[in-house]
């Protein structure tokens, strides 16, 4: 196996943040989390197809620009890596993405209810959070971002936002780090369970406005550490 051409906290870092999202049912045996490498930022890093529960740092793999394993190691990558080398490409600012199935958002990317920020932990979908419909791209399709081209159309998608949904699949976020990018995946699962939770009550709901949107997100940036650390600690002191 080729030597990482990444930072050891990097990598530790992508371990937890796949742990972190698997204690949070972000992630379950489906779903990943990327990180943008810090020595050659063309290229990035995320595990071998595996639970994201069980990735260790051995499991780790660097891709290279057009998603794909360097030459010689034979092991097997996610099929959906194409997301995340293709927003990559898209936006240099990102550093880290998550692609999940978690099951709150569903909802919105099926329906005409849009997802919206409901509290201030969701602040940061105050832009919006777009849908994508991968049909528009190929009729014939099995909702997987199995090539460059599907990557390159969600992440069209996505656009400069935080946050795209994904018709019938999931959702996928992005972040400036890993910590970030994790904090938004856990964020966004939970802001979309309580605009359900609120849909059931005596509305309309009063959400945040694009300004409050961005003032609180300003505000969570300020303190992503704190959280980091404790989902790190307590997601690594697990075996
Ligand atoms: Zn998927």
């Amino acid at each position: 196996m080729p030597k990482l051409s990444a930072s050891r906290s990097l990598i530790q870092d992508l371990v937890a943040a796949s742990r972190v999202l698997a204690a949070h049912e972000v992630l379950d045996a489906y779903g990943h989390v990327s990180a943008r490498s810090d020595r050659r930022p063309e290229r990035f890093f995320m595990s071998r197809s595996r639970a994201p529960a069980l990735v260790t740092a051995a499991d780790m793999m660097e891709l290279d620009a057009d998603s794909e394993p360097l030459p010689g190691d034979k092991r097997k990558g996610f099929i959906e890596r194409y997301i995340h080398g293709e927003i990559y490409r898209a936006r240099p600012g990102v550093m880290a993405v998550v692609h999940s199935h978690s099951s709150s958002v569903i909802p919105f990317g099926v329906t005409r209810t849009r997802l919206r920020p409901i509290y201030h932990m969701g602040s940061f979908l105050w832009s919006g959070a777009p849908v994508f419909e991968i049909r528009a791209v190929r009729a014939e399709n099995d909702l997987l971002i199995r090539d460059r081209p599907l990557g390159q159309a969600l992440a069209g998608t996505l656009g400069g936002h935080s946050c795209v949904l994904m018709r019938g699949h999931g959702m996928t976020v992005v972040g400036d780090s890993v910590p970030e990018a994790v904090f938004r995946a856990i964020y966004t699962e939970m802001n979309a369970r309580l605009q359900l939770q609120a849909g059931q009550l005596e509305g309309p709901i009063e959400f945040l406005s694009d300004e409050e949107g961005r003032r609180a997100s300003a505000a969570n940036r300020g303190t992503l550490e704190r959280p980091w650390e404790l989902w790190k600690k307590s997601a690594l002191a697990r075996k």
